[in-house]
């Protein structure tokens, strides 16, 4: 992939002119890339030094103030997968920080599970954020408030986790994902985590609908609206995103104030087309993005881009091709055909009921495993010599899915550390 291909056509020529001079120019506006071909310390510090200066983010800050770090700690999983905000970078950020005099520095998350002490801290420790003390603080408030929304907005208000309601900077550090049902993860879907808890897939619930979650998640993130916000794309996810993928390395960092248009730039990096992309879509119709302004401030784009695998759900999907007059029929009669379910890989499934936890419409259940149907893997199974179960050895136990009630959010296979859980179409 080089600058001619289409998916670059998207930004303006302008936009393609590599601005090495920040003179008269919005910080706004600017875009930053930086490439950092692996995650070495003084390689990520460099860069973070580098984008902070374009941004001129050294004006923003004072001594005194409160910084939040709102990282991506979906899953209780270190950095070799590339679900989860690198450490590096997070160092390097609070470093910087640190550097401008600023001691109050808070790493604030509510990841894909329970919001409490005990499991926080596993995420903490399994995501490689322990390393990070004493240069930043990892909160251990599990308090939430609720913020009221600006008039205009479906939403009246959001429940937020404290630290993020109480910071007086706000800097979002997102990991670049394809994701199953939103399609792409960036700037805009990472602020989800800054609902507490298990009260993210009841949100699921409430908004089962893309567009209207799409919806939800503008507003949310137009109500936090982070000063700042940094994509680690050292490493990044495709395929079964956000935490069922495989690494698709960009070997960049990128930053910027405005994070609705860096997201469209992202996709776009990505090989996606933003405008396909619901939130993003919404963003620019909004002219919260802006694609036509973006302003490139770093190295220049990598000539040797290759296109993310898209997640099954959306390999199934293919009523987004239809024309917008005919989708809405099309999705009326053909909606039950079309729609894409989880399906349980029973091998591996460990049933530690991590997906029935985060299951909104309470469809999964963990049940003592009673092999149903016929195949020659189990077949052979039931030949084999069988082993007297030891004393302590728990009880197999499986999880099991209804179809019925089920709203294909896709937060069970977001959460299954094993991968156990991948998409079905109806029929
Ligand atoms: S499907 Fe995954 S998350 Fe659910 S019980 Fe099995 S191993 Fe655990
Ligand atoms: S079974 Fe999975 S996809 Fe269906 S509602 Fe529950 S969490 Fe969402």
């Amino acid at each position: 992939m080089s600058l001619r291909d289409p998916i670059f056509a998207q930004f303006s020529v302008g936009a393609l002119n590599f601005h090495n001079k920040r003179s008269g120019m919005e910080n706004r506006m600017i875009q930053t890339l930086y490439h950092v071909p692996e995650y070495k310390e003084e390689l990520i510090y460099t860069a973070v030094c580098r984008f902070m200066e374009d941004l001129n983010i050294k004006e923003d800050i004072r001594p005194g103030m409160k910084v939040v770090i709102k990282p991506n700690l979906i899953i209780a999983k270190g950095p070799e997968l590339p679900a989860t905000t690198h450490p590096l970078v997070i160092r390097a950020v609070a470093q910087w920080l640190k550097e401008q005099g600023v001691s109050n520095i808070t790493l604030a998350e509510s990841s894909g599970g329970p919001y409490n002490g005990e499991y926080m801290k596993n995420i903490y420790r399994a995501c490689g954020m322990k390393q990070l003390e004493p240069d930043l603080k990892l909160n251990m408030d599990f308090s939430a408030r609720t913020v009221n929304c600006r008039e205009g907005f479906a939403n009246h208000s959001f429940h937020i986790i404290t630290p993020i309601l109480e910071a007086d900077y706000v800097i979002n550090i997102c990991k670049l994902k394809t994701h199953a049902m939103t399609g792409y993860s960036g700037g805009i879907k990472n602020l989800f985590g800054t609902i507490p808890g298990l009260e993210k897939p009841q949100m699921h619930y409430r908004w089962p609908n893309l567009k209207d979650f799409s919806r939800m998640l503008l507003e949310l993130a137009q109500t936090l609206a982070p000063q700042l916000t940094i994509i680690d794309a050292v490493d990044a996810m495709e395929g079964n995103g956000p935490t069922g993928g495989t690494s698709h390395p960009l070997h960049l960092l990128l930053a910027a104030r405005d994070f609705y248009t860096q997201d469209y730039f992202a996709a776009g990096l990505m090989g996606l087309d933003p405008m396909k992309i619901e939130m993003i879509r919404q963003a620019v119709e909004a002219s919260l993005a802006k694609p036509d302004e973006i302003r490139l401030v770093g190295d220049p784009l990598p000539q040797d881009l290759t296109p993310f695998q898209v997640p099954d759900t959306k390999k199934l999907d293919f009523s987004s091709s239809l024309p917008g007059f005919l989708q809405k029929p099309f999705l009326f009669f053909a909606g039950r055909i079309l729609k894409s379910y989880p399906q349980l890989n029973r091998e591996l499934c460990v049933g530690c009921g991590k997906c029935a936890e985060s299951c909104p419409a309470h469809v999964i259940t963990i049940e003592k495993s009673s092999r149903g149907g016929f195949s020659l893997h189990s077949l052979a199974a039931r030949m084999r010599p069988q082993r007297q179960p030891s004393i302590c050895e728990p009880a197999q136990k499986k999880a099991h899915f209804k179809r019925k009630g089920c709203i294909s959010c896709f937060c069970c296979q977001e959460m299954c550390p094993l991968k156990a859980i991948s998409v079905k179409k109806a029929l």
